[in-house]
């Protein structure tokens, strides 16, 4: 179970939030969970951390080591500061700042490289959707992000446009049908292996759908947005099965 924080929490805000949620979560054994605070936060969230089983992940990163890239964090400070994971090609990073197909591979790549685990974003947006291209739109995400990319060190992230932050979620039944076809495109690609690699669904989760959406044969777990701002909501999501 993954939270993305997105732009939202400031350092003191982090620190509130993870003292009062990880005594709420130490029972936890069989979820690994994972949390992206926005940049300012990843350090002291790191120290926060430590001695807990919650893996620490970024929201994004750029696939060069080091060099003249203004704003920019490359993997290796990533993994620095005690990161696990990185999410890579956001439908936000796609839309508001162009990220293509290829940049994401970069940036998987480079993340790979640096023993970062990728939280690797693919979904369509409602007018793709609703032109019926859905497949179409999903198998090109996977063939262009994942190009040379090995079977470890991932998870795809399922994440339709039209359900995140929207309060429309998918229907379990849409989830499954999209997971079912990425699940089938990762087989084509990677064969058994792909039975291994875990595929989360994204899009106004709650605590509420949580359960209805964990039921789906090819649903392994979640990316939460809005609802993983809340020690409530989130320590419930993880929880789900209790
Ligand atoms: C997300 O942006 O990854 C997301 C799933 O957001 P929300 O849960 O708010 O829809």
């Amino acid at each position: 179970m993954a939270a993305n924080w997105k732009m939202n929490k400031t350092v003191a805000e982090t620190q509130a939030f993870l003292n009062e949620f990880i005594p709420v979560v130490r029972d936890v054994k069989d979820v690994e969970i994972v949390i992206a605070p926005p940049f300012t936060s990843l350090h002291t969230a790191s120290a926060i951390l430590k001695n807990t089983d919650i893996k620490l992940s970024a929201q994004d990163v750029f696939y060069e080591d080091k060099g003249a890239f203004t704003g920019e964090v490359s993997p290796a400070m990533l993994s620095d500061i005690g990161c696990k994971y990185v999410i890579i090609g956001h439908s936000e990073r796609r839309q508001y700042f162009k990220e293509t197909d290829e940049i994401v591979n970069r940036k998987i790549k480079a993340s790979l490289k640096h023993n970062l685990n990728v939280i690797f974003c693919i979904g369509e947006s409602l007018q793709e959707r609703e032109a019926g291209k859905t497949f179409e739109v999903l198998n090109r995400e996977l063939t262009e992000g994942l190009k040379d990319v090995p079977a470890e060190g991932w998870v795809a992230a399922y994440e339709p446009i039209w359900a995140i932050g929207t309060g429309r979620t998918a229907t379990p039944e849409q989830a499954q049908e999209a997971h079912k076809y990425i699940r089938e495109k990762l087989s084509s690609l990677y064969g058994m292996a792909a039975q291994e690699i875990r595929i989360l669904y994204g899009g106004s989760v709650t605590p509420d759908n949580i359960e209805s959406l964990m039921r789906c044969n090819d649903v392994d777990g979640t990316l939460v947005g809005g609802a993983s701002l809340k020690v409530d909501s989130f320590a419930k999501i993880v929880k789900y099965k209790k």
